[in-house]
């Protein structure tokens, strides 16, 4: 019987706030475009980078012009 060690590493995955620049550690995989709400300042942000973990604001689109981009194809 063999016994395999499994190696976990634990790697400290930790972005600053671009607003306040709290360290906000994320427990969760990290993928690009991820959305993390800043618990200090409520900012709202995204991953932009993964090494080093960079952190920018996202950007919130008005949706006024919704209606002048939805297609209507009448089959
Ligand atoms: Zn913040």
């Amino acid at each position: 019987m063999t016994t395999n060690k499994k190696i976990t590493i634990k790697m400290k995955q930790i972005g600053a706030c671009p607003e306040c620049d709290t360290n906000i550690s994320f427990s969760k995989k990290l993928f690009l475009g991820l959305k993390k709400t800043c618990p200090e300042c409520r900012s709202e942000l995204e991953v932009i980078s993964l090494s080093p973990i960079e952190l920018d604001w996202t950007y919130e689109y008005e949706y006024e012009n919704e209606d002048e981009e939805e297609y209507d194809y009448d089959l």
